[in-house]
């Protein structure tokens, strides 16, 4: 697979950078001429792994959170986000079904990663506790119609 184009950016894990998050990979984006259904499916994609790095992985500081994004031939999109924080705590695949937090359950549906499930083709985390996340998540934008 031809890797066409592909930027990376490091931002401060603050709430008010997932905004950033988003119009950034929405800018880098536009070279694909997306729908506005799939760049929403993206943007809403990456919100959901950047709250989780703010939320989760610096529970008490704001720490460094990593994105990059690559296109390849097929209008394929990669987009990953990493963090240098706690890790996951339970095994990955707990994690990531629907309902499961650790979170406060007033405040935390348990559903993010299902939500980048059913707005992505492919979600795949790694973490290790103490070290941190990355979250990689893929979309074919099929061409237009
Ligand atoms: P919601 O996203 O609905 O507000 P949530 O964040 O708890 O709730 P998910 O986004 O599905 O739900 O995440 C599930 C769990 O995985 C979290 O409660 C947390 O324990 C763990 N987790 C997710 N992302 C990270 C991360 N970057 N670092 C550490 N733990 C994480
Ligand atoms: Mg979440």
């Amino acid at each position: 697979m031809k890797m066409l184009n592909q930027v990376k950016i490091t931002f401060a894990g603050r709430s008010v950078n997932e905004g950033f998050a988003r119009a950034a990979l929405a800018a880098f984006l536009v070279q694909l001429d997306p729908t506005v259904p799939q760049l929403a499916d993206m943007k809403t994609a990456v919100s959901e792994a950047v709250t989780n790095c703010i939320v989760h992985a610096y529970p008490d500081k704001i720490g460094p959170i990593t994105m990059t994004a690559a296109i390849y031939e097929g209008g394929i999109v990669r987009i990953t986000i990493t963090d240098r924080g706690v890790g996951i705590p339970e095994n990955v695949e707990k994690a990531m079904e629907p309902m499961f937090t650790t979170g406060d359950a007033e405040e935390r549906a348990g559903l993010g990663f299902a939500v980048m499930q059913s707005f992505m083709d492919k979600v795949k985390v790694s973490s290790t506790l103490g070290r941190g996340t990355r979250v990689t998540l893929t979309k074919r934008l099929d061409a237009r119609a």
